[in-house]
């Protein structure tokens, strides 16, 4: 046997505290990763009811290839979103994946609500729950070296865990895993919370033989050469995802100032050159990552008055540094370090929350709210009271408050200000404003995070033509689906074609060639699409605020009869 011809499931239920491992031979047609953890999704949650429903899943799942292959590094997690009430994907590195791999589980499907805090302890079959109680109301950072010390032990270990944001039910609250990286996107970390759920330590020593090694390394060279000596992947190891902020201002699609510009004058200030010169420290990989794009910078700052200086480390990425920089106009990369460390410490979505605060900026100063709302006086570029905000907004300290922990398209319905609350299908838009394509992807598609590849369709269009953007999303959107299977980091894309997975697939025994995983891909976005619709989806209901039409994208302003016309022919072909 090269690979095991079944799926190894452990089912956690927090209300009964039992456990179950399941072998799954059905599972195997989903190859792996969201294909398995979709299907599992389907039999599990109970599509109608509310998304922090004790008796929702949450289901991680790994690949045939993870940590088999360089850059096979990320776990995926699905659930019901809180935010938008339907489908919720969101994908995570470092060293989950090759936690469960070698723990032995392919997927944890975690149900129930435990009555108190507690969190899971997972040593290959060794499963207990511990109390949390001491660790509730703790910011991620301290949790995490606090699971750490209470679990000592050897192994490859990976600890996730939520934040206050989390416990207080934010409807973006995220996911920290192994400090650095995050299940960002759609409200994870609220799923968590309503199930008591404070964190999860997985280790394991399992290992799995490959019977025909010498074919097998021979290959694990060739792609590790490619990655590490082509420059493919330069990119990420150089300067990172940072290294957008500069293309992306040139190509006018950097969201600035709440969307009124889609550039910032400012933008080489916070570039990822800037980053690199001024703040970064060192670099880290996920596990089985030989490239290392994961920057972290070091933060300064005076302890208090007449004391000396403190240091921390903080993460950053293109993604925060448009949500808390330049959404914000926040021009100084220490001011965007801040803020980022402040929503790592409350476990808040950076996106979602930079989004939230730079429409109350905007509402604030056209008077729709005011201070009596926001309780502090924002200002596009001041920092001091965006950390105020953010603190208020977990505690959820007044009406307000508690509108905008639901999301800005929530809180715009109430106070008003939704022609500028910058939200598609319910969810806080990603860094992109570079046409049709990256809207259609995020308000209408499968993946409905920030990485629904609309943004890469819109960069390589030479025409507006309807038709031909709705194909090459749908194209873009079946392929992301093929690697969300293995499960790969979409920043090696360009080093897997098909037929490389074919091959590296078959290195460990499964026979899929390329116009297998084209139907795969097909058949997972169908199974997508059919989820989101039993869970309320409804394309006729989705409206795109004004303020995407009245800005520049890199293919001009945008036309909302052009708009509704693919709405219409991707709503045909899906
Ligand atoms: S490129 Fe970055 S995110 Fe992707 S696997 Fe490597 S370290 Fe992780």
């Amino acid at each position: 046997m090269l690979y095991k011809e079944y799926i190894n499931i452990l089912k956690i239920n927090l209300t009964e505290k039992t456990t179950k491992i399941e072998k799954r031979e059905d599972l195997f047609e989903y190859l792996g990763g969201v294909g398995i953890a979709v299907k599992l999704l389907d039999e599990e949650c109970k599509k109608k009811k509310d998304a922090l429903s004790p008796d929702q899943p949450i289901i991680f799942a790994i690949g045939p290839l993870s940590t088999i292959f360089p850059c096979m590094t990320k776990t995926v997690a699905v659930f019901k979103s809180p935010l938008t009430e339907e489908y919720g994907e969101s994908y995570a590195g470092g060293r989950l994946a090759s936690s469960m791999r070698f723990s032995g589980y392919d997927a944890i499907v975690l149900e129930g609500r435990s009555e108190d805090p507690v969190y899971l302890s997972i040593h290959n079959k060794k499963i207990r729950f511990k109390n949390a109680e001491t660790l509730w109301g703790l910011p991620n950072k301290v949790t995490g070296r606090v699971i750490r010390e209470l679990e000592r032990g050897r192994g490859y270990r990976s600890i996730i865990r939520i934040g206050a944001a989390g416990e207080n039910l934010v409807r973006y609250a995220s996911v920290n895993v192994d400090s650095y990286r995050h299940f960002g996107r759609l409200g994870l970390g609220a799923v968590m919370g309503s199930k008591n759920l404070k964190g999860m330590i997985i280790s394991g020593k399992k290992s799995y033989p490959i019977q025909n090694f010498q074919d097998y390394i021979k290959l694990y060279k060739k792609i590790n050469t490619m990655v590490t000596e082509t420059d493919k992947m330069k990119k990420y190891h150089d300067l990172g995802t940072a290294k957008n902020i500069i293309p992306l201002n040139e190509m006018k699609s950097l969201p600035t100032r709440n969307l009124q510009k889609s550039s910032f004058e400012s933008a080489e200030k916070i570039s990822g050159e800037s980053f690199g010169d001024e703040v970064l420290m060192r670099k880290e990989a996920c596990v089985g990552c030989p490239i290392g794009c994961i920057h972290i910078g070091m933060l300064k700052r005076q302890f208090a008055p007449d004391h000396e200086y403190e240091f921390t480390q903080v993460n950053y990425d293109y993604e925060p540094i448009f949500a808390l920089g330049t959404m914000l106009e926040i021009d100084d990369p220490s001011d965007v370090l801040e803020l980022i460390e402040k929503t790592e410490e409350k476990g808040l979505d950076a996106m979602s929350t930079g989004v939230c605060l730079a429409w109350a900026t905007e509402a604030l100063e056209k008077g729709i709210i005011s201070e009596k709302e926001t309780k502090y006086k924002l200002r596009f570029g001041d920092k001091k009271n965006y950390l105020k905000f953010i603190k208020s907004l977990v505690n959820q300290e007044n009406d307000f408050f508690k509108a905008l922990s639901r999301g800005v398209a929530y809180a715009s319905k109430i106070y008003g200000g939704e022609e500028f609350a910058l939200s598609l299908g319910g969810n806080e838009m990603a860094g992109y404003h570079t046409g049709y394509a990256n809207i259609l992807g995020l308000a209408f598609g499968a993946r409905h995070s920030h990485l629904s590849g609309g943004y890469a369709v819109d960069q390589k269009l030479k025409e507006i033509n309807s038709e031909k953007i709705v194909e090459n999303l749908l194209k873009e959107e079946k392929n992301r689906c093929i690697y969300e299977t293995l499960i790969m980091c979409l920043f090696s894309r360009g080093i897997y074609d098909l037929k490389l997975v074919s091959q590296a697939l078959k290195s460990i025994g499964i026979n899929k060639n390329e116009e297998d995983l084209e139907i795969l891909g097909e058949e997972i976005f169908k199974m997508k699409m059919k989820i989101k619709r039993e869970m309320g989806y409804d394309p006729n209901k989705i409206k795109i605020p004004e303020r995407f039409f009245e800005t520049e994208t890199l293919h001009g302003k945008l036309e909302k009869d052009k708009m509704k016309e693919m709405i219409e022919i991707y709503k045909n072909k899906i």
